[in-house]
């Protein structure tokens, strides 16, 4: 199983395996690389509140919205419960990744999401991107780059995409 039944995204398991394949073809050609990390912001809050199918059906409508605005040649992979990572192959430079970034923010923003029972809700969604190889030399550096700028993103209040900056990196190693 390399897709993840629920979203029918990518999992980690295809990830892990699909980066290595990357790097062979990185050797042959080298290309620009954006690594963007999305998480909604206080998904619990539909789940505690309208239950756990909702919150489902918010993880479905949120994967079709992303994979609305990225290419079919993207990766789109569900990382974690409420967590995407969206990778960018052959991208132009960052102020791309932003953009691309900036318009996955707003249209999770005015997007309404329809819930079992019927009714609406509105999410937002926090964004941390990262570049291959201006930021990093390796993919899972790059990944975790993104990590980093998204819990900025969350820390400087949600429902904002923060590109990574060498400065947020305090640890030695990752
Ligand atoms: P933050 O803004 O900081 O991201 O807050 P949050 O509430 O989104 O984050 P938190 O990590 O506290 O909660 C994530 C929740 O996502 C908890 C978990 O139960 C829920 N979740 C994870 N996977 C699924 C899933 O497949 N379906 C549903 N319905 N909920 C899920
Ligand atoms: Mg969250
Ligand atoms: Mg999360």
């Amino acid at each position: 199983a390399l897709r993840d039944p629920l979203t029918q995204c990518h999992n980690r398991r295809f990830m892990d395996e699909y980066l290595i394949q990357l790097e062979y073809q990185q050797a042959r050609k080298p290309q620009h690389i954006g690594f963007i990390m999305a998480d909604l912001d206080h998904f619990k809050m539909v789940n505690d509140e309208f239950g756990h199918l909702a919150g489902d059906e918010v993880l479905k409508q949120l994967s079709v919205l992303l994979k609305q605005n990225i290419r079919k040649s993207d990766l789109l992979i569900r990382y974690g419960g409420e967590e995407f990572l969206i990778i960018l192959l052959d991208v132009k430079d960052s102020a791309a990744i932003l953009s691309i970034a900036e318009k996955i923010r707003k249209s999770v923003e005015d997007s309404k999401f329809i819930l079992p029972s019927g009714g609406v809700i509105r999410k937002t969604l926090s964004i941390g991107t990262a570049e291959f190889p201006k930021d990093a030399d390796h993919f899972y550096q790059a990944m975790k780059y993104a990590d980093v700028a998204l819990y900025q993103a969350k820390d400087r209040g949600r429902n904002k995409v923060i590109q990574f900056l060498k400065e947020m990196w305090v640890d030695e190693s990752y």
